[in-house]
């Protein structure tokens, strides 16, 4: 290899789309390099959803542009250039021959399995340049901090992680004590949505030539993947994800906290931020999320209960998802508390089941690669952890349908929150909820062909029956945890016969379910 130049390579991955990423401190534009690659094996390492697909290549395609025009260096690797390796440390040696640097910087990475192919950089360096890894200040909680945090306790719940998040940045307090005296105002959220309160308009934003561009490229590159680009909508740079956040603000965060928990037909956003890609790509900080939350509170735009209930999913379980991600990887991907192992039913990809709340639930992630939190974990979820199925299975599902899936906030919520396969690291007991649940959150039941109110007849709904037999065929592992005495109890004292029967159309449900059954 010939004289090295003295400038730095500095790399910028898909998601870490931010003006201030760690990896562009300190920059020289006189002498550095910035390589951003898009590469195959990011593509289809799972099979994205293509408005996924489309969301980072066009946001990736923007970034660099805007780092153009303030005059760095850009490098970029497009996915059809014939010369592209499509691995990223090809990407990297192949740009170290190309510009000879002195080092190279990059952010740690979001995901394990980059972050360890990233730990063999050093090794790998051609001519020893200096690799160094920086870590992702983006986040309010750094890893090394989570860590500190977690040592010695005995319990890493959320609330005291939350509350600790609230005191070290100063973030809704008035001097030591929580805005409003307290901490958590969830006694006033999450309420059932009445027929006549009207769901706000969520703006799209119209797809320019770039996005167009990139749109024409998924849907011939990636034929098979899950979902359309058509109808794609998602903001691509920070200056629209910054207008859909000041949309959200506006409109919908004054209702967060009361129809938090709540579902409706036809309504897939309903009162929430719809930020999480933007978000977790890097195009907004969590930081100005939570102070224009903040804000609006101050300004009399909406009530305490709605910002507090919001700012605690950032700045809470955000952050703490990524925490316990980065504490129990590799072991957290092979959690399966309950060794479920059934597979994951073709409804899932195709939304064609009798179960509306499902239809829906599948319907709407098909078609828009998002879905609010409660379809997440108390429709999807719920099913697959009563159903029994594989966390594998599972945990793929959510990865490739939607937008904002990344390993490190995908995986708690799925293998943890929603499947209790961790056995309580990220929650106290398993959302096991039945129709009932279902009925009193959304209006998903009343066009059910199923009926919500029984559990043993021809047409009585799966959830109800699927959801004793979750307890029944886990009460010996699940009778030490008090969050769970209640079912457990009322299960104990049922009639017999009628656990029986419960059981038996429970059996029944799963084997036809298993041979892909369509009726499922
Ligand atoms: C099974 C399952 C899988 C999930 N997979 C993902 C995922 O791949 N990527 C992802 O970003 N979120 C995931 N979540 C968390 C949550 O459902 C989404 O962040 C949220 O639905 C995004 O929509 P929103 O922006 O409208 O969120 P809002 O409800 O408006 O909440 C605002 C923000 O808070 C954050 N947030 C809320 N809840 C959580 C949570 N439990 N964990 C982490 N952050 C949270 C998100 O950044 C979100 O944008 C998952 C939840 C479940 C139950
Ligand atoms: S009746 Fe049961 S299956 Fe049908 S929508 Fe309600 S909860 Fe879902």
């Amino acid at each position: 290899m010939g004289d090295r130049l003295a400038g730095t390579l500095r790399i910028v991955l898909g998601d870490q789309l931010s003006p201030g990423i760690a990896a562009l401190r300190d920059m020289d534009p006189a002498r550095d390099v910035v390589l951003m690659a898009e590469v195959q094996a990011e593509c289809t390492y799972v099979k994205h959803h293509a408005k996924k697909l489309v969301l980072v290549l066009s946001a990736m395609r923007h970034f660099a542009r805007a780092l153009r025009a303030r005059g760095v260096h850009v490098d970029y690797v497009a996915i059809d250039d014939p010369c592209n390796t499509h691995s990223l440390r090809g990407e990297v040696l192949r740009a170290i021959e190309r510009h000879r640097p002195a080092r190279v910087v990059a952010t740690e990475a979001g995901e394990w399995r980059v972050a360890e192919d990233m730990r063999g950089w050093q090794e790998a360096m051609p001519d020893g340049q200096e690799v160094e890894i920086r870590d992702d200040a983006r986040f309010f909680c750094r890893i090394q901090e989570f860590f500190a945090w977690a040592r010695g306790r005995n319990s890493l719940r959320m609330e005291f992680f939350y509350r600790e998040m609230r005191r070290r940045h100063g973030i809704l307090m008035e001097g030591d004590a929580p805005a409003g005296g307290q901490w958590n105002f969830d006694a006033e959220n999450r309420k059932a949505l009445p027929k006549t309160v009207a769901v706000p308009e969520v703006p799209g934003f119209a797809p320019d030539a770039i996005t167009r561009e990139v749109m024409a490229l998924v849907a011939a590159r990636f034929p098979d993947h899950l979902g359309s680009v058509q109808g794609f909508a998602f903001p691509v740079t920070g200056r629209e994800a910054r207008q859909a956040l000041r949309d959200f603000v506006e409109n919908r965060l004054p209702d967060f906290g009361d129809w938090q928990d709540a579902m409706k037909s036809g309504a897939p956003v309903l009162f929430h931020a719809h930020i999480s890609p933007a978000l977790n790509l890097g195009l907004l900080k969590p930081r100005e999320i939570c102070e224009a939350a903040e804000a609006a509170w101050k300004r009399g735009r909406a009530k305490l209960n709605a910002v507090e209930g919001f700012i605690r999913q950032i700045l809470g379980w955000r952050e703490y998802v990524r925490g316990l991600y980065w504490l129990h990887m590799p072991d957290f991907a092979e959690k399966n508390f309950f060794g479920a192992t059934r597979k994951l039913p073709d409804f899932y990809w195709t939304g064609e089941t009798r179960m509306n709340c499902l239809a829906q639930a599948v319907s709407d992630t098909i078609a828009n690669a998002y879905a609010h939190h409660i379809q997440r974990l108390m429709i999807t979820g719920n099913f697959a952890l009563l159903a029994g199925i594989d966390p594998d299975f599972v945990d793929e599902w959510y990865m490739v349908v939607y937008a904002d899936a990344y390993e490190w906030v995908e995986m708690p919520n799925t293998r943890g929150m929603a499947l209790f396969a961790d056995g309580g690291i990220v929650g106290s007991k398993p959302y096991a909820a039945s129709g009932a649940y279902i009925n009193r959150m959304s209006d998903y039941c009343k066009a059910c062909s199923y009926d919500v109110k029984d559990a043993v007849g021809e047409n009585a709904c799966p959830f109800n029956f699927l959801y004793w037999d979750f307890f029944a065929r886990h009460a010996e592992v699940l009778g030490g945890n008090v969050r769970v005495a209640m079912p457990l109890r009322t299960l104990e004292r049922m009639d017999g016969g009628k656990v029986t029967k419960m059981r038996e159309r429970a059996a029944e449900f799963l084997k036809g379910m298993e041979g892909g059954m369509r009726s499922a």
